[in-house]
């Protein structure tokens, strides 16, 4: 069985999303879960600086930020139509 291509340590069980072509399973769900996180992280820290407590639009509906950790925000759903 191929090995991730990433940590090397487990058995890959995930296409890599990052390349192009054939899917062949290249990563392990431990990698992946790990990339997720680090998306959010990132999109979180490029949007802008969130506050707790603070009410933001997404798409019509509205988010009461409720928590801000290193892998992210939490948002509470207040109100959408
Ligand atoms: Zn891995």
């Amino acid at each position: 069985m191929k090995m991730c291509e990433l940590c090397k340590i487990r058995p890959a069980t995930i296409p890599d999303r990052n390349r192009m072509g054939r899917q062949i399973n290249r990563i392990c769900s431990d990698c992946h879960a790990a990339r997720l996180r680090g998306d959010l992280t990132k999109m979180a820290q490029t949007i802008r600086v969130f506050k707790i407590g603070e009410e933001l639009e997404i798409k019509g509906a509205w988010f009461r930020v409720k928590k801000i950790n290193p892998f992210g925000i939490m948002l509470k759903a207040i109100k959408w139509n």
